[in-house]
């Protein structure tokens, strides 16, 4: 990496980092950002200024060497920290990934970690109003313009720029995403969210991301309006995006043709596909009715946009009393169903991945655990193919790391791949 000197700051203007984004324990790095060092931390700016990533290199208190924060689009600082157990039962058996995502607000982890009382994490945050109130006093003298211009489009992002652009995001797609696809976790979470309908069909009382709204899908203008407006927004670092959400919580029940426009509007406004290494990723979520309902017209079309897909169902539980408990309106033969609609989908389409979502809680029944079990180690299907399950801790359960041998169990018995939902906002 080149780098120019500032004072005490190295500095290497738009690097290029991979151009996807690995899976690998070290380090996270992805896109195309710029740097500054100081001897004690790296901070990562995108390319439209933002501060992106702070990491500690050589101080006390750093927890470890891998170890991260990372502001989201949302302007949530959420720390990325690699666990107190780096075996392959530790982290990456529960998530899929070498880093667990500490949030800065309740969630339903396991692992409870909160950085506000990590005198390392805070140090960082201190660390970057530092740097921002010294970038603000250097002189400039002698700097090169691109130099000079990056300081300024730094300058131009303090915190209350950040805070008011995360609510103008909000405001074009009509609100905060409250959770997202436990598969957007391939892409860092690192996605463009697009509403293309509001509220969910069933507003079961367990969960603790539904909005109050009955289902309605949004308008085919409204749609290309948000289109054009997050275009702008993004600006220069659409670059660092190669992945669509469309929300909220069942865009599938939007039917194909907002479904289809949505995608392939976005494929040109947003430069996907532009890079010929790279396959960009479509994410949705769906519910059991929207996915029996959805036809194969639907899906051969996904199959063939330039996008890999992945839709999420919220299936909960196989167990008919644990339904009730949950209060999910559905019958035990519709959650099977749908979960063999995802089966025949995922073997038919090599372009579209159904995931689903199943329950994790102390107060859930044995009866719970053993038909689930059962239907995952009868799962018609080879050995850990694609369309992963997640198991998602109820939010209120007491106790949650105690959950861990229980989802190890039922990994260890299910045909496909496990791992634990965190349930993370945009
Ligand atoms: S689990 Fe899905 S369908 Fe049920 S209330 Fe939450 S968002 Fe709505």
């Amino acid at each position: 990496m080149e780098f120019v000197q500032l004072n005490n700051y190295a500095i290497s203007i738009e690097k290029q980092f991979a151009s996807d984004i690995i899976k690998e324990s070290f380090p996270l790095r992805y896109g195309k950002y710029s740097v500054i060092k100081t001897s004690e931390y790296e901070f990562l700016f995108n390319l439209n200024g933002e501060i992106k990533f702070i990491r500690g290199l050589n101080i006390k208190n750093w927890p470890h060497p891998a170890e991260q924060l990372k502001r989201t689009d949302g302007n949530d600082w959420v720390y990325y920290s690699v666990g107190d157990d780096s075996s392959e039962k530790g982290i990456i058996a529960w998530l899929g990934e070498y880093y667990l995502p500490c949030l800065p607000y309740p969630s339903n982890s396991v692992w409870e970690f909160s950085y506000f009382s990590n005198p390392g994490a805070m140090n960082a945050l201190a660390a970057w109003s530092q740097l921002y109130a010294n970038l603000y006093g250097a002189r400039r003298d002698g700097l090169s313009s691109k130099l000079s211009s990056f300081i300024d489009l730094v300058l131009n992002n303090d915190e209350s720029v950040l805070y008011e652009k995360s609510m103008k995001l909000s405001s074009i797609i009509g609100g905060r995403v409250s959770v997202l696809p436990p598969d957007t976790r391939h892409v860092d979470y690192e996605i463009i969210p697009l509403m293309i309908a509001d509220g969910c069909l069933y507003h079961c009382k367990f969960c603790c991301v539904k909005s109050a709204q009955q289902f309605q899908a949004r308008s085919k203008t409204d749609i290309l309006e948000q289109i054009q407006q997050l275009k702008i927004f993004y600006g220069r670092n659409l670059e660092n995006y190669n992945a669509l959400f469309l929300g909220n919580h069942d865009a599938l029940e939007a039917g194909d043709e907002l479904i289809y426009l949505a995608a392939s509007e976005s494929i040109e406004a947003f430069g996907f596909g532009n890079s010929h290494s790279k396959t960009p990723k479509l994410f949705l979520f769906g519910s059991v009715d929207s996915l029996l309902k959805s036809g194969n017209e639907l899906f051969e079309k996904l199959n063939h946009l330039p996008f890999y897909t992945y839709i999420n169902i919220g299936l909960e539980s196989v167990d008919a009393p644990t339904l009730a408990y949950i209060h999910k309106p559905l019958d035990t033969s519709k959650i099977r169903d749908a979960f063999q609609k995802m089966l025949d989908i995922n073997s038919t389409y090599a372009n579209i991945e159904i995931t689903a979502n199943f329950l994790l809680g102390e107060q859930l029944s044995p009866d719970h655990y053993q038909s689930l079990a059962e239907l995952l180690r009868n799962a018609p299907v080879p050995s850990h193919s694609k369309g992963a399950v997640y198991l998602s801790p109820l939010k209120d359960s007491p106790k949650k790391r105690e959950l861990l041998p229980k989802f190890l169990e039922i990994k260890k018995q299910s045909r496909l791949p496990a791992y634990i939902y965190l349930i993370q906002r945009l």
